[in-house]
C-alpha cells in the first residue's frame, strides 16, 4: 500500500472514530437522560421493582419503593447486595431459594413470603418474578400485602374458630373430620357431644355476660383435661363436641366421667357460685356412621337421650334412638295433615255424679282420625305436639269444638253441665292463655261455668308463679279448674290450699288397683278427705269394674268417669242419645238420666 493511501485510510479511520466518539457521547447522554426518566417514573410507584443476578442472587437494581417497605434505603441494599436475603423470615428462606431454583426461564411466577422490616415488624410480600436468561437476571415486582393477609387471616380465624372461647367451631371440626376420614379411613374414633344442663336458665336470669364467663371457664376446664390429639369444638350456645382419637369404651367412659368431674366444682363468677352439670352423647366411628354429618347427628341424638333420662350423664348412641326420631317426625307430619285438613275431632266422655248417678258433664278428649293412617289417639300425638309447639294450635281447636259442643248440648239438655278440656303446660305458660280463653267464651256468648279446665299437677307446679296468675284469672272469669292425674306429681299442700282449684282428679293408676292394693284404697280415701277438707270436689277416672264403682261411691267420691260408665264417644252419639232419651252411659242401674 502507498503512503498516500495509508494516510488517507488513517484519516478515514480517524474521522470514523471521531464520528463514533461523537455519537457515543450523544447516545450515553440519551441513555442517561432516559434512565433518569425511568428512575423518576419507578421512584413514584409503590411496588418494589428490582433485578438480581440469577447466579449469585445479588441485587443489581432496586427502586426507591423498597425504602417504605423494608425501612432500609435503596443505597443500603445496593451497598450490601445480600441484605434483602438476610431480611427474609427464616422459615421462608428455603421456600424463596427453591423458588428461584425452579423458576422457568422466560416465564413469570408468583411467590408470597415474609420479611422483617428494619424495626423487626413482620411483613408479607408478594413478588412476581421473571427469569431473563439472556441477561442472567431475575427481574421482579414486589408488593406489601401485609394488610390484606392479616384481614384474610382474621376472616379465616372467624370462619373456623369461636371468638368467645377461641375453640374450633363446627366448620373446623367438620374439616378435621373430613380430612381424618380421607386420610385414615380405617382408624376408629369417637365424638362426644356435650350440652350443659340448665345453662339457659342462668343465661336468661343472670344475663349473657355471666353466661359467657361460664362458657369460658367450662372451656378452660375442658382444655385442662384434654391432650393435643383431642379436638374440642364449640357448636354455639352451650354445646361442645370433642373428637377423641380413641374407640376403647373403657377409655371413653372414663373420659366422660372425667368431664362429669369438671362440673363438680361451682363456677364462681363475681363471687357468685353457679352449679352446673352436663349431658353427654357419644357416637363411634365406624360403627354408628361412616360420614361426619351422621356421626355428629347421632352424638347429638344420644345427648338428647341423656337429657331425657334425667341429665348429668352420658349415653352411647344406639340405632333405636334414630327410630324414635323417625317416629317423632312421622307423627309430626300426621299432626300437620290434621291441622291443614281439619282432621282433629273431639270425643266426649261422660262424667257422672256418684251420689245422684246423673250426668254432670263431659271430658273432651282429642282424636286424630287420619284417612290413610287410621285412628290416632292422643297418647301418640299430644307429647309430640307439646314438644314442637303444635299443641297451641290444637288447643285452639279443642276450645272451638268444645264451645260448638256446649252450644249443641244446651239446645237439648236444660240441666247444668260442663265440658272439661285438657290444657297442657305449654298452653298454660303462655302469658295470655287465661285471658284469651275468657275473651273467646265472651265472643261465643258461652257462660264460663260451662267450661272446666283440666291441668296436670306437673303443669301447675312446674311454674307456679305463671300458673297461679292464670288460675286466678280463670277462676275470676268463672271457669272451674280441675287438677288432673292427682297423686302422681309432687303437689305442695301449701300451694294446693292457695290455688283456686275446684276439683282433684285422682289418677287412674290408683283406681285401677283400688280394690286390690290396700295402700291404694287408703290413698284414694285420703285424697277424697283432703279434697273435701280444702273445699274441693273429687273425681275418679278409669272406673272399669262394678267393684271399683261401689268402692268409690261408698267412699264419697263425687264424680265418676270410666269405661264402665261410658267410653269417650262422638258428639253425634251424645246428641242422638239426648234427643231420643236413649241412655248413653252404664251401668244401667246407675242411669237416672232424664231430660
Ligand atoms: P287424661 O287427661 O288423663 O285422660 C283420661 C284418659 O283415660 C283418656 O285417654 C281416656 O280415654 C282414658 N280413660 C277414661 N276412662 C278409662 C277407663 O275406664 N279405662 C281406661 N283404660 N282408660 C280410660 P285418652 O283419650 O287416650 O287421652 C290420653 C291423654 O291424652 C289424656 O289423659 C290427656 O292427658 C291427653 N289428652 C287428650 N286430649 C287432649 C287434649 O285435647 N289436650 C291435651 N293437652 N291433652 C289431651
Ligand atoms: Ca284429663
Ligand atoms: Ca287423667
Amino acid at each position: 500500500m502507498e503512503t498516500s493511501q495509508v494516510s488517507h485510510l488513517t484519516q478515514l479511520l480517524e474521522d470514523a472514530h471521531a464520528v463514533i466518539k461523537y455519537q457515543n457521547s450523544e447516545l450515553t447522554s440519551l441513555l442517561e437522560s432516559k434512565s433518569q426518566e425511568l428512575e423518576e417514573l419507578l421512584g413514584n410507584i409503590d411496588q418494589i421493582i428490582w433485578y438480581i443476578n440469577s447466579q449469585t442472587l445479588s441485587l443489581q437494581y432496586v427502586n426507591h419503593a423498597i425504602n417504605a417497605v423494608f425501612g432500609f434505603t435503596k443505597e443500603d441494599f445496593l451497598t450490601d447486595p445480600t441484605l434483602w436475603q438476610q431480611r427474609i423470615h427464616k422459615d421462608d428462606r428455603l421456600l424463596v431459594r427453591s423458588f428461584f431454583e425452579t423458576l422457568i426461564p422466560g416465564a413469570s411466577q408468583e411467590i408470597c413470603f415474609r420479611i422483617h422490616r428494619a424495626n423487626g415488624e413482620l411483613c408479607w410480600l408478594n413478588s412476581r418474578i421473571y427469569h431473563n436468561e439472556k441477561l442472567d437476571l431475575f427481574v421482579g415486582i414486589t408488593s406489601d400485602i401485609t394488610q390484606s393477609k392479616l384481614q384474610s387471616e382474621e376472616i379465616a380465624f372467624l370462619a373456623y374458630y369461636d371468638p368467645l372461647t377461641m375453640l374450633a367451631n363446627r366448620s373446623k371440626l367438620k374439616l378435621q373430620l373430613h380430612s381424618r376420614l380421607d386420610h385414615s379411613p380405617l382408624l376408629p374414633f369417637c365424638l362426644i357431644y356435650i350440652d350443659l344442663d340448665n345453662f339457659k336458665n342462668i343465661n336468661d336470669t343472670m344475663g349473657h355476660e355471666i353466661g359467657d364467663q361460664i362458657l369460658i371457664e367450662v372451656t378452660r376446664r375442658l382444655r385442662e383435661m384434654t391432650s393435643d390429639d383431642q379436638l374440642i369444638s364449640r357448636f354455639g350456645g352451650d354445646e361442645f363436641v370433642i373428637f377423641l382419637n380413641n374407640s376403647d369404651s373403657v377409655y371413653i367412659s372414663d373420659f366422660c366421667i372425667q368431664i362429669g368431674q369438671i362440673f363438680k366444682a361451682p363456677f364462681t363468677i363475681n363471687d357468685v357460685p353457679f352449679f352446673l352439670s352436663s349431658s353427654l352423647g357419644i357416637s363411634m366411628y365406624p360403627e354408628d356412621a361412616r360420614n361426619c354429618e351422621d356421626l355428629i347427628k347421632h352424638a347429638d341424638t344420644a345427648m338428647h337421650e341423656a337429657k331425657k333420662n334425667g341429665k348429668n350423664q352420658f349415653v352411647y348412641y344406639h340405632s333405636s334412638m334414630q327410630r324414635a326420631i323417625h317416629n317423632f317426625l312421622h307423627v309430626e307430619s300426621l299432626i300437620r295433615d290434621g291441622l291443614t285438613h281439619d282432621y282433629f275431632e273431639l270425643y266426649f266422655q261422660p262424667l257422672i255424679n256418684a251420689a245422684s248417678l246423673t250426668l254432670q258433664g263431659f271430658e273432651a278428649l282429642m282424636r286424630l282420625p287420619h284417612p290413610t293412617e287410621g285412628f290416632i289417639g292422643p297418647d301418640t300425638f299430644i307429647s309430640v305436639a307439646e314438644k314442637n309447639g303444635d299443641i297451641l294450635h290444637i288447643g285452639h281447636i279443642v276450645l272451638q269444638q268444645a264451645c260448638d259442643f256446649i252450644e249443641l248440648v244446651q239446645r237439648q239438655y236444660t240441666e247444668p253441665f260442663y265440658v272439661a278440656i285438657n290444657v297442657s303446660a305449654k298452653q298454660l305458660h303462655q302469658v295470655s292463655f287465661a285471658q284469651e280463653l275468657l275473651d273467646y267464651l265472651k265472643i261465643r256468648a258461652i257462660d264460663p261455668s260451662y267450661l272446666k279446665v283440666e291441668l296436670t299437677e306437673s303443669a301447675v307446679m312446674g311454674n307456679i308463679e305463671i300458673a297461679s296468675t292464670q288460675l286466678h284469672t280463670l277462676k275470676d272469669g268463672g271457669v272451674h279448674i280441675s287438677l288432673d292425674d292427682f297423686g302422681t306429681g309432687y303437689s305442695s299442700f301449701a300451694y294446693l290450699a292457695q290455688l283456686p282449684i275446684s276439683t282433684l282428679k285422682i289418677d287412674k293408676s290408683f283406681i285401677d288397683t283400688v280394690c286390690d292394693i290396700d295402700s291404694h284404697s287408703h290413698i284414694v280415701i285420703a285424697i277424697s278427705n283432703l279434697a273435701h277438707v280444702l273445699g274441693m270436689s273429687v273425681t275418679a277416672e278409669g272406673v272399669e269394674t262394678e267393684q271399683q264403682f261401689n268402692f268409690l261411691v261408698e267412699n264419697h267420691i263425687d264424680t265418676l268417669q270410666g269405661y264402665l260408665l261410658s267410653k269417650p264417644i262422638t258428639k253425634e252419639k251424645i246428641l242422638y242419645s239426648l234427643t231420643t232419651s236413649t241412655p248413653f252411659f252404664l251401668p244401667e242401674k246407675a242411669l237416672v238420666y232424664t231430660i
